[in-house]
Order: structure tokens, then sequence, then C-alpha cells
């Protein structure tokens, strides 16, 4: 079972008799090593894994639990020669189908298809109707047809398919905002929270035991949470964020959804049937049998983004920065793999900057950069418009690479996987792909941030006058106007820039060329050095 299969409402283990089946975990160092992972997700992802263990003894199936230092299918070739073949569900992540491929090849292991999906590579491809680009809205409608939720004879509940438009309101203290759950210790998580000090120790974040769920009752405290506390203002407040409140009225629950521990069927399920406004039902369902889905499906047909000729695919896996920061290599003393490469590297606005240090928590002087960067390296999590309006935009606004920005979100984020995170970041947070599976690059001005934000008011710049952010904004239509004209979502926007005159524009190019210098170096911003 993959470390992300961790359920026995799904495949053979729903099914058979438990006393008369097998389960192989593997936890596997060589994995950990791979890239700089925060200590939260090793602690994630392992605890959950003894856990899992546990519960499944527990209900009398036979598990061996495997320890290895090396690729997966080192550690379960010797096991598929003794007691023959084995079967596995379509594994989610690329990196772990690639390594298994010459077990498959051999006969020595079988996939069988995953089940923790919602939907089916043939439902995406009709939703498409074989054309590109591709479209999360005309999945979606398709598959809301398709499976009936959220709709009344054919037509969908509430007349229209998506509430976004209602729910852009900016977040004023009012409703209180939820205080997430603490989770309790248990003997496996110490066990865990241990040995990573011992063998991880080097990896980076903070580990903070008490808000690992690891458990079945953990899983429900969190479900139940997310349900009372959450989703009653989830579509109103989905795109505000504070200062006050690392995750407003965001669910959390994306670690458990990717490791399986809690199933997108249920929660779709579940929410469909929950009393609260259709706004809220709608805006959460969306995120799941839509985003969740289709980004998955994006990942699978184009092989992690491998499938266009001219793009470049790194050798190695990326460090998103760390050394530049660190001053030192990652210390991957472990043999790598030649099977695996470092993911595809698609730049269609080009990568001219490196990740600055600021997102390793260097501080940078912006209050909203340094005010999420924190809250990552705390907790492994941010929510969704952190990630895309102040991490991403800040990093497309500069021309950061969007491989190396990806590698970044990876190692920094407890739910990230690569056909999760790479269509994110490359597709969604850094226009990476072009208009390949989002329709414009999600960037803005210190406006929107002041208006969607309480950061600005913790800031040494003022939005409405010196932010840095603003002419960043409009250097980066400037530059990449000739790439954009064609995108009619941006015509606004490019015409705006186009009325600029030419000493704004120069000054434009001047904050561009300084912040870019500064952050890259290290340095914190400040008015008085952007000014000079
Ligand atoms: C630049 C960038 C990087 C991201 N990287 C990841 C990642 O590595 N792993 C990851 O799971 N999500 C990623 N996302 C999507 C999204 O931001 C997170 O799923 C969400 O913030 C998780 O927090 P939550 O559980 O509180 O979400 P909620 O806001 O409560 O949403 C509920 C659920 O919807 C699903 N969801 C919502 N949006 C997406 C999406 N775009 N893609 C996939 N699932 C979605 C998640 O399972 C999430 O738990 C990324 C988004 C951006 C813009």
């Amino acid at each position: 079972m993959p470390y992300d299969q961790l359920s026995d409402q799904l495949g053979p283990l729903a099914r058979e008799n438990p006393r008369a089946f097998g389960i192989i975990l593997i936890e596997n160092r060589w994995k950990a090593e791979r890239r700089p992972y925060h200590k939260q997700k090793l602690a994630f992802v392992l605890s959950n894994s003894r856990h899992f263990a546990l519960e499944q003894a527990g209900r009398g199936v036979a598990v061996r639990y495997l320890f290895c230092d090396s690729p997966y299918r080192a550690a379960l070739k010797p096991v598929c020669a003794e007691l023959g073949p084995l079967e596995v569900m379509q594994p989610a992540e690329r990196e772990l189908r690639v390594d298994l491929q010459p077990l498959l090849d051999s006969g020595a292991v079988k996939i069988i298809p995953h089940e923790g999906w919602l939907t089916t590579a043939e439902q995406f491809h009709a939703s498409q109707k074989n054309k590109m680009p591709w479209r999360m809205d005309a999945f979606y409608r398709h598959v809301r047809r398709v499976t009936g939720i959220l709709m009344n004879s054919g037509k969908p509940l509430g007349g229209k398919f998506s509430f976004d438009a209602e729910n852009r309101r900016p977040w004023k203290h009012e409703p209180t905002a939820p205080t997430p759950p603490s989770f309790a210790l248990t003997d496996i998580k110490s066990e865990v929270g241990e040995l990573i000090e011992k063998h991880f120790a080097h990896h980076p974040g903070r580990l903070d035991l008490s808000t690992v769920p690891a458990t079945l009752h953990d899983t429900e405290q969190l479900w139940d949470w997310a349900k009372r506390e959450c989703l009653p203002w989830f579509g109103p407040y989905e795109d505000a964020m504070s200062a006050a409140s690392r995750s407003l009225f965001h669910t959390r629950l994306s670690p458990l959804l990717n490791l399986h521990r809690l199933l997108p069927q249920r929660v779709v399920a579940e929410v469909e049937q929950l009393e609260l406004p259709l706004a809220s039902r709608e805006g959460f369902i969306r995120q799941i049998l839509g985003w969740r889905e289709y980004v998955h499906h994006v990942h699978e047909a184009t092989d992690g983004f491998r499938n266009s000729p001219s793009v470049e695919i790194r050798k190695a896996p990326g460090d998103g920065g760390y050394q530049r920061w660190a001053k030192k290599g990652w210390p991957v003393s472990l043999s790598d793999d030649a099977r695996l490469d470092g993911g595809a590297a698609p730049a269609v606005l080009g990568d001219q900057t490196p990740l600055p240090p600021a997102y390793w928590g260097e501080e940078s002087g912006l209050a909203c950069l340094d005010h999420v960067v924190n809250a990552v390296w705390e907790e492994g999590y941010s929510h969704h418009i952190t990630r895309l309006m102040v991490l991403a935009n800040l990093a497309t606004l500069l021309d950061v690479s969007p491989r190396e920005l990806t590698d970044w979100f990876w190692a920094a984020y407890s739910d990230a996987y690569d056909w999760v995170v790479e269509p994110n970041v490359l597709g969604m947070g850094t226009f990476a792909l072009g208009d390949f599976i989002t329709t414009k690059p999600y960037v803005s001005g210190a406006a929107y941030l002041n208006r969607m934000s309480d950061y600005c008011s913790h800031c040494a710049f003022d939005p409405k006058t010196n932010c840095p952010i603003t002419p960043l904004y409009w250097a980066f239509l400037a530059r990449h106007a000739e790439k954009l004209k064609t995108n009619q979502r941006l015509a606004l926007a490019l015409a705006s820039m186009r009325k600029r005159s030419a000493t704004q524009r120069r000054h434009d190019q001047e904050i561009f060329g300084k912040v870019r210098e500064k952050l890259i170096a290290g340095e914190k911003l400040t008015p008085a050095l952007l000014e000079a």
C-alpha cells in the first residue's frame, strides 16, 4: 500500500476478509531525503502510516511493515519473490509509478484501479471534447451533470453551477475565525517525533506534534470541526486573508484527503447534505469535485507536463532554493534513482530569477510575504489564496523560476505530492504553462492585497503610495505584454498599463530591478532603500 492510500474503505482491503488478507507498508528514508521536506510533513506521513498499520493489524489483517533507504521497488522485489505477485492500486504520484514500473514489467506487481478518485480519465477527456486548452469549469459542469451532485432534474441547484462571484468578501474579524483543533499525543506520534529529531533534524520547519492528525479519532475531530466551524462561512470568505487567522474558514483537510485517511467521496456526500447556504456548499464541493480531480487528471494525462517536446526535464530533484538560503547543499547522501528525473520545467514567461531566500524565512520587509512564509515554516500549511495571491503572485511578478518555486512548495507543504503541486504551481500559480490549464496569470498589485487582507496594516509600505508590489505588477505586464496580448482576460489590465506615462513605466522597471536584486541577495526591503 503506497504511503498515500491509507484507507480500508477502498480496494480489496474494503472487501476481503481481513483475517485472510495481508498488506505491505514501507517507510522509506530515501524518499524522505529526496527533498528538504518540512519536518511537519515527515511527522504527518510517518505517524499516519504507523497508526494505519496498527489499525489494520487490529482488524486481523496481516501487516508487513518494511523500512528501506532505496527506491520502493528494491524493498518490494524480495517480497514479491517470497509471496508471489502483489497487487497495488494505481499510485497517485508519478514518482512512485515510475519507481515500480520494472516490477510491473516483470509481472511481480499488478496494478489495479485506484478507487479514491471521484471521476475517471474518460470523464475528464469527454468534458474537454478532445480540445485544448483544458478548462476546469467545463470539467466541473460535466461531472456535476454526470454524477448528479448538487443537481435537480438535470439543472444545477440554485440555477447556476458556480457562486464564486458572491464569494469574494474580505474578512473584518466578524464572524469569529475558528481556532484549529489540536490533537492528542500518542505513543506513535512521540516515537515519530524522536525519530525526526534524530534522523531528520537537518530538515527545515518547526515540528509541532499537537497539530498532526494521525489517528482515526483525529481525522473525525478535524472533519467535525471543519463542518461545524468552517463550512458555514467557507463560501463568502473563501478569498479573504488575515494576519489574525492562518486558515480563516478553510478546513485544513488537504493532507488527510491526499493520504486518503479521509475520503473525498465521504466529504462531498456529507457536505451536499449539510444545512448550509448553497454558496458555501457549492464553493467547497467545487474545490474537491472540481479542482482536486481536475489537477489529478491533468497531471496524469500529460505525464507531469513531460509530453510537450519543447519542455525541459530536470535531471534531479530541485531543492527549491534551499542551498542559496542555507549556504550549503541539500544533503542527499543516499544514491539517487536513475529512473527518476527532477520534473518538467516549463516557463512560458521565462525563469530568469532564482527563488529569494525570503521564501525560506529571511525577512523581506513585505508584511504579506513574511507573514505567510512564517506560517508555512511553522505549520507546513497556508490556505489557497495565500499560496496563489501572495507566494505565487510575488514569485511570478519577479519572473522566479516556476520549477524552483514548485520544488519549494513541494518541500514546504504537508499536502504536496507531484500530482497536485505541479499543476497548481506550474499551471495556476505561475502561468508557466501559458493558458493550457487556466485562463490567465493570477497576478495582482497592492490594491488587491489591501482589499482582501489586513497584511498591509502591519507593513512598512503603504499600498496606496509606495508598496513595490504595484509597480512590480505594472512592470510584469509591460515585460510580458507581447506574450499576453491575445489573452482576453488581461485586455483591460494591458490597456491600463499602456496608459501609464513614460516616467511611470521607467519607475516600475527601476523598482522591479531593485526589488529583484535586493531579494535575491536576501536583503530586507524598506521604503528608504527603494527610494534611494
Ligand atoms: C501555488 C499553489 C500550490 C498548491 N499546492 C498544493 C499542494 O501541494 N497540495 C494540495 O493538496 N493542494 C495544493 N494547492 C491547492 C489548495 O491551495 C490547497 O488544496 C488548499 O489550500 C488546502 O487547504 P485546505 O484543506 O484548508 O483547503 P480548503 O480551502 O478547505 O479546500 C478544501 C479542499 O479542496 C481541495 N482543493 C482546493 N483547491 C484545490 C486545488 N487547486 N488543487 C487540489 N485540491 C484543491 C483540497 O483537497 C482542500 O483540502 C495549491 C494551490 C496553489 C495556488
